[in-house]
């Protein structure tokens, strides 16, 4: 052994020197400080030894390396100017992986597991890679705003060309070993009980000289082998590609392909110092705090779900009740999960077409190669759809996805509540009807909580788990657990109208009819929304939601919160249901809907829908994108303080992230707290202040005013 530290180890044998990453008391070996300064000792203590003829670099845990340690991103990046951050990084390269790239023998790495950002960075910065077969590789950091910074993008431009390379670093995504090894990412693939000897191999037979390592070195530190124009033809592609797939206000994508046009041109040093002073640039802006802060939130969320959920057993059995959009999307999901349900609907016809959705859905993953034909005939078996309550018994969960009507509602709890043992646990997934109310039907309330799926129920990650007023510790710790058992996040939330997604996105939804009315134009509106980061704009999204589904709810919310979200006028929802435009689900609501060539609805313009809604509002006016985005948030962001002063949902990490995952609130925003926060507490309340006139949704409540007077934070 030339070297042991905590996180490396490095032994000779043969004259190969055997890097060994292994960090103690993780499970996955990560570039944290403690590994960057052990590698930095190993690569001397393997350059000080003049016996070692090669270097094989591996792993001794199931994963390669998972990329930088991104709990440490705050303290590199927070409060630096970008020159500093620039110049750390480069410091970094130049000490830990040019001096890898530099050593005079030959290097190869292994690639045993995930290699993802900096661990992939490292394999790149060896002579040659071997990939077991079953594992994937790539550059994720533009997922959080950034991009590569230790030779990611300069040494994979080099490696696998320009367009290749736009599309790795740019792209995110993880590739799998056949697609490594086309591109020329690595060298040669595996299964994985050869890795390592297959790896060893191909350093004996580098040091052999059977490879010419310098020639390997020289296209790696040298200027890309293209000429101008097709360098040109390149980036500007790879530049327009970029633009249009990324998701919105993500600026990092195109900042790797500028990035990689900029530095294509010159030698490694000079082109590492390009990829540092751009990814400083985005490391040190707000786009990239956001969404670190968003990663961060998402383990904190599951860290607590898991931490909620304890040591159950998991649910062996589960029924959902109802088998319509919610149910069949329910019943697909437990089953593609591994938890067999059963399926109860009064009509075969809801039964016939959930299964036939999950089909759908199925047979999508087997198109794409993730599932094969055996799967899919499993899965689908593990759903029991059924018209009779026979063998009901057997669920440890069920969850009720029945018509929103609360007299159906409790009939139906009642009476399956008649049929299960006392422990059995009972949820609703009732969107409008509070858990306290249905619980009154129940004999064992304490065994019925809500569990409140976001529709498609495969597609979105949220599930709010509602604790109403009697529900018990065990009822939510166990639906918490369902919910985590089927991939999704679960934000433990208190029972209010609205419970705490929808409550909030009705007062959005408030100020975008009060805009309606003033005369606002609602693609207008839309525009400036999209613009904005959202998915869709509210018209759209109540299309989408269905606009009958929004009156209802909006009465629900009306009624709950009168003070501030009832509407004394006939708002441009009511409107549309008034002319049976129920949105998508009719093919027409705010926008008239055509069937594009996949089948998929496609939305248009329908000119009738102005004359529909003149009578009831103002002359036409034209607001300013800024305006509309002001009237829209800060009605959404007030009533996301006054659910957590309202102690309805525990942090302001719980309800960003559930805004994230539950209506695609724009995730490089960080969520409704955090961008009032970025904002700033007081410039936010300038803002409110400025429209009060619209009513009580706009008007701060004490708290934010104390924060915002004492530079406080909701985070604390
Ligand atoms: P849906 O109308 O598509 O399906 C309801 C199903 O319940 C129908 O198949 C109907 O036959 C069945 N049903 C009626 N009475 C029954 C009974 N006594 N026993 C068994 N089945 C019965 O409705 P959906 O959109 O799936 O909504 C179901 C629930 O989910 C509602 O409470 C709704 O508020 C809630 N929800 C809906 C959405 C959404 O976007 N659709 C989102 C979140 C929550």
């Amino acid at each position: 052994m030339i070297y042991q530290g905590q996180a490396i180890t490095v032994e000779v044998s043969d004259q190969i020197a055997r890097l060994t990453f292994d960090l103690q008391g993780d499970s996955v070996n990560k570039l944290n400080n403690l590994t960057m300064k052990e590698l930095e000792e190993a690569i001397a203590a393997i350059k000080a030894d003049s016996g070692i003829q090669g270097l094989l670099i591996r792993s001794a845990k199931d994963v390669f390396i998972v990329g930088a340690d991104i709990t440490e991103f705050e303290e590199k990046f927070g409060g630096q100017t970008e020159q500093n951050v620039a110049d750390a990084v480069y410091d970094i390269n130049v000490r830990h992986f040019n001096a890898l790239e530099d050593l005079p023998i030959p290097t190869v790495t292994a690639i045993n597991g995930l290699a993802l950002g900096g661990g992939l960075e490292l394999c790149l910065a060896t002579d040659m890679r071997v990939m077991a077969d079953n594992t994937k590789i790539g550059f994720p950091e533009v997922n959080l705003g950034i991009i590569p910074g230790y030779g990611g993008t300069v040494r994979s431009t080099r490696l696998i060309g320009g367009d290749n390379a736009v599309e790795w670093v740019s792209g995110g995504k993880q590739y799998r070993a056949d697609k490594a090894l086309e591109v020329g990412m690595v060298d040669a693939v595996v299964a994985p009980d050869k890795l390592e000897a297959a790896a060893e191999d191909l350093l004996r037979r580098a040091i052999d000289g059977e490879f010419d390592i310098h020639a390997i070195r020289k296209v790696k530190t040298g200027p890309v082998q293209l000429d101008d124009t097709e360098l040109l033809m390149a980036y500007t592609t790879g530049k327009a590609m970029v633009s249009q797939e990324s998701p919105k206000g993500m600026i990092a994508p195109i900042t790797a392909v500028k990035t990689m046009e900029k530095h294509a041109k010159l030698g490694r040093d000079e082109a590492l110092k390009i990829e540092a002073e751009n990814l400083a640039k985005l490391a040190t802006g707000e786009v990239a705090h956001n969404l670190i802060k968003i990663f961060l939130g998402d383990q904190e969320l599951m860290k607590k779900s898991k931490k909620a959920a304890g040591k159950v057993d998991p649910v062996e059995r589960a029924a959902v009740l109802g088998a319509g959009i919610m149910g069949g999307g329910i019943a697909y999901q437990s089953a593609n999960t591994g938890t067999p349900i059963m399926m109860k609907d009064i009509a075969q016809e809801s039964l016939d077409s959930g299964m036939e959705e999950a089909g759908k859905l199925l047979s999508k993953q087997v198109d794409r190669g993730r599932l094969s034909a055996q799967q899919m005939a499993h899965t689908l078996s593990m759903i029991t759809p059924t018209l009779s309550y026979e063998g009901i018994d057997s669920a440890q969960v069920i969850v009720e996805a029945v018509v929103e009507n609360e007299k159906v509602k409790k009939s139906v709890l009642s009476e399956v509540e008649g049929l299960v043992d006392k422990n059995t646990v009972i949820a609703s997934n009732t969107s409008t009807i509070r858990i306290t109310e249905l619980a009154t039907a129940l004999k064992r309330p304490e065994q019925f909580c809500g569990m409140h799926f976001f529709n498609p129920v495969h597609k979105m990650p949220l599930v709010e788990v509602i604790r109403g007023e009697k529900s018990g510790d065990d009822a939510v710790r166990r639906t918490v657990g369902y919910a985590l058992s089927m991939g999704k996040k679960p934000v433990v939330v208190n029972d209010c109208p609205g419970f705490l997604v929808n409550r909030i996105l009705f007062a959005y939804f408030a100020g975008y009819i009060q805009l309606i009315r003033e005369g606002a134009d609602f693609v207008a509106v839309d525009k400036a929304a999209e613009k904005f980061g959202w998915p869709m704009g509210p018209a759209y999204l109540c299309d989408v939601v269905g606009i009958d589904t929004c009156v209802h709810a909006g009465e629900v919310m009306s009624e709950g919160f009168p003070e501030r979200m009832k509407q004394e006028y006939k708002t441009a929802m009511q409107i549309m249901v008034e002319h049976e435009r129920y949105g998508q689900k009719n093919g027409k609501g705010f926008y008239a809907y055509e069937t594009d060539k996949r089948g998929n609805p496609k939305k248009v313009y329908d000119e009738s829908v102005r004359d529909l809604l003149a009578p009831h509002t103002d002359a036409p006016k034209e607001f300013s994108d800024e305006e509309i985005v002001d009237r829209i948030m800060t009605p959404l962001c007030m009533e996301s303080l006054r659910c957590l002063e309202d102690n309805i949902v525990e942090s302001a990490n719980d309800l960003d992230m559930a805004l994230v995952y539950g209506v695609g609130f724009p995730p490089f925003r960080g969520g409704a707290i955090r961008y009032i926060e970025n904002m700033g507490l007081d410039k936010f309340c300038e803002t409110a202040d400025k429209y009060a006139h619209l009513g009580p949704l706009y008007e701060p409540t004490d708290k934010l005013r104390e924060l915002a007077k004492s530079g406080g934070s909701f985070f604390d």
